[in-house]
């Protein structure tokens, strides 16, 4: 191997190598997908238990790669934040999130992932203002999720930002609820629309004979303070009575639906009643 040859070579250790070689191409490959569009957007119901109807969809971005097919986001979310990739994607699901759910029904709204380096980026009131006008979506049908994680930096322009954003009509929810450090803190200091319940609790459920306490402390602090819940990663009739029955107002999850092609929402919106 090389680097059993001269000592300048030492730099050159093959397996970090050959990780900076794909970051890089994978890097290329992202800006390629920004400029010629490579990403689409699938879609999975929000379900209100409270109104028993299908309420909205959570957008969710899938990249279809020319070579390497379907890549989850989970893959390439890290890295277009490292590159400030993240602001045009981001702009991008906006846009398109607003223009597909103005095609639905009225009661039918959208819910959009804002990544914390896009929310902090100046510019994000404004990206939203554009993709509502654009698409002629109502405000209130727009759901922001941020995660606790926007709290990290700067507190006093994290919570002007969300007041700006707001303003606009918006809704702001905030997503996978208690793996942060400190979640407590941070439903104090702004009203949130809904907290989701992160499905890590949700997979509790099944396992810990504590994860009901868990779920009933959420709701309870939630209802206290005027928030709806969401719990996600719903994936059997188990969890979900448990969630009915502690008083959770939304459930998402496989056990309604996976996420779907843009054009099969319209299917899922017939047989909504279904559920
Ligand atoms: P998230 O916001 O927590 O989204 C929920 C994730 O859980 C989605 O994964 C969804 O497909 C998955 N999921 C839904 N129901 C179930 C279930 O019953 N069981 C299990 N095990 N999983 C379920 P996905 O689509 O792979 O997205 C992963 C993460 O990538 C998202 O987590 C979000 O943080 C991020 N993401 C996705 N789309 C966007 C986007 O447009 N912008 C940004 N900034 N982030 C995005
Ligand atoms: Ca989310
Ligand atoms: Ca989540
Ligand atoms: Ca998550």
């Amino acid at each position: 191997a090389k680097h059993e040859g001269k000592s300048t070579y030492h730099f050159f250790e093959p397996a970090l190598d050959e990780e900076a070689r794909q970051r890089r191409q994978m890097e290329i490959d992202l800006r390629a997908a920004v400029k010629e569009g490579g990403f689409e957007l699938n879609f999975q119901p929000l379900y209100s238990l409270a109104q028993k109807r299908l309420t909205g969809f959570e957008a969710l971005i899938r990249w279809n790669h020319p070579t390497r097919g379907r890549v989850n986001p989970v893959e390439f979310i890290a890295l277009a934040e490292e590159t400030g990739l993240i602001i045009p994607i981001g702009e991008w699901v906006l846009r398109e999130a607003c223009h597909q759910a103005s095609t639905w029904p009225d009661d039918v709204s959208v819910a959009v992932n804002v990544s914390p380096k896009q929310f902090a980026a100046n510019g994000i009131t404004g990206t939203v203002l554009s993709a509502l006008s654009a698409s002629g979506l109502a405000p209130d049908r727009l759901e922001l999720e941020i995660t606790e994680s926007i709290f990290i930096s700067d507190v006093d322009k994290t919570l002007a930002t969300l007041h700006s954003l707001r303003n606009l009509g918006v809704r702001i929810a905030l997503d996978d609820f208690g793996t942060g450090y400190s979640s407590l803190s941070y439903l104090r200091s702004f009203p949130f629309d809904k907290v989701k319940i992160d499905k890590s609790f949700v997979e509790d459920l099944g396992t810990t004979s504590n994860g009901h306490a868990v779920i009933r402390a959420i709701t309870t602090l939630a209802a206290a303070l005027g928030m709806e819940t969401l719990a996600e990663g719903v994936e059997d009739v188990a969890q979900f009575e448990v969630l009915e029955r502690e008083g959770c107002e939304n459930i998402q999850g496989y056990l309604f639906s996976r996420p779907v092609a843009a054009d099969a929402v319209a299917e899922l919106l017939r047989d909504g009643a279904g559920y």
